[in-house]
């Protein structure tokens, strides 16, 4: 009876050991079963401590190296978006209240690409996700703007036509998701009749620069939130 069950044994090992290797060989497919694992930290250990489990449990050696694959070292690439929904960035102001103007025309050619959020000047504007504020730019269309990358540096965030920024902040600075990081305003080439926040999310490309990237529409990253 010995023998067997180390014989079971022997193979759980190997299956865990395959798994484990094959997981690691092919990141792309283990990012795509292993949609949960927000944490990269935590990943790794859960792999080290698999292979020392089975002596308890001999019966069932197949069934646990299926949640090992482990998106242990690379995370996904949009995964933080689509997993956390972000964070509404006007006080007050809720999702059922957006409109999605993402496709609006703009003139002839463009398209607004980003998302009006309508408010009263002055209200707070929070950072929607963790991260860092890359660059305050002041520019003639966007006015006093804010430039954020959330923590992987796949995505920026942009918040444009702010009344003023908040007290403190600087470029270089970590933000946390939730943090005021300025004030609705009318600056730049909004209505001054109508204060907005515009805030729009493009993905940034291998040159990571604050001002370029594949523009992503906000409008169901902030509504996927029940509030
Ligand atoms: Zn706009």
């Amino acid at each position: 009876m010995k023998w067997l069950v180390t014989l079971l044994l022997g193979v759980a090992i190997g299956v865990v050991a395959a798994v484990l290797y094959l997981g690691r060989s092919v990141p792309v497919a283990a990012l795509q079963t292993a949609p949960a694992t927000a944490t990269p930290a935590a990943a790794p250990v859960a792999a080290a401590t698999a292979p020392a489990e089975p002596p308890v449990s001999v019966p069932a050696p197949a069934a646990t190296p299926v949640p090992v694959p482990a998106a242990a070292t690379s995370v996904p690439t949009n995964l933080q978006v689509a997993t956390e929904p972000l964070l509404l960035p006007v006080a007050g102001v809720s999702a059922k209240e957006l409109t999605d103007t993402f496709n609006q025309a703009r003139g002839t050619e463009r398209k607004h690409e980003a998302l009006d959020i309508l408010a009263p000047k002055g209200t707070p504007v929070f950072a929607v996700a963790d991260g860092k504020i890359v660059k305050l730019f002041t520019s003639k269309p966007g006015g006093l703007t804010v430039y954020q990358y959330d923590v992987l540096e796949k995505y920026s965030y942009y918040y444009a036509h702010l009344d003023r920024y908040a007290p403190n902040l600087k470029e270089g600075q970590d933000i946390r998701r939730g943090e005021m990081i300025g004030y609705v305003g009318t600056s730049g080439n909004a209505d001054p009749a109508t204060p907005h926040l515009h805030f729009a999310i493009f993905e940034l490309d291998a040159k990571k620069n604050w001002w370029e990237g594949t523009p992503v529409n906000p409008y169901p990253l902030l509504t996927a939130q029940v509030q």
